[in-house]
């Protein structure tokens, strides 16, 4: 859900720019997935569930990641998934016919987003990796938010919602000239 509202906030501060259906699409598919990139260290990650039995090959790997908040949640991680995802997008555009440069920022989008929000959790994130410090906002541990907690559930979650909405809302008519003037075969 932050991945989507960074993605949103996106769209609102930047000009408008020309792109097809199909590159839209996509781009808000790399975003959810960039979303949730950041997880892959951990072996019980939504991303693991949702492939098939993606657990068990989350729990063969796990050893080699750490199995917590690791080298995905750092300044590190960025610049490699970065370089990574860059790399796979650019073999895929030979099939897919989408503008990969927006699919690009759409995912880097959602996993920033992402580790921005882990670091109001309790665990913080090793932003230095291979530091073993883990950074977290406030300092004080106490006053984060405990993962997948009560807070998450019935605040962050529905808060990033409503946050969508009145963005949409406010900005409805850059949403809908993106729409109708933007969008192109
Ligand atoms: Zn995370």
């Amino acid at each position: 859900m932050s991945a989507f509202t960074a993605l949103t906030l996106t769209v609102i501060i930047l000009p408008l720019q020309h792109i097809t259906l199909a590159t839209g699409i996509t781009a808000v598919a790399a975003n959810l997935v960039g979303g949730l990139t950041p997880d892959i260290d951990q072996p019980t990650a939504k991303l693991w569930h949702d492939i098939p039995a993606g657990t068990i090959v989350g729990r063969i790997i796990d050893p080699f990641l750490g199995g917590h908040r690791t080298i995905s949640h750092s300044i590190i991680g960025v610049v490699l998934f970065g370089y990574l995802s860059k790399i796979g997008l650019t073999a895929l555009s030979h099939v897919l016919l989408v503008n990969m440069t927006f699919v690009w920022w759409a995912f880097m989008i959602g996993f920033i987003s992402h580790i921005i929000m882990d670091l109001f959790t309790h665990e913080g994130e090793p932003l230095l990796f291979p530091i073993n410090f883990h950074f977290g906002f406030p300092p004080l541990k106490e006053l984060r938010i405990k993962t997948g907690g009560i807070i998450e559930k019935l605040i962050v979650f529905p808060g990033l919602i409503l946050i969508n909405a009145y963005l949409f809302y406010a900005y409805y008519a850059k949403f809908l000239d993106f729409l109708k003037h933007y969008i192109v075969r």
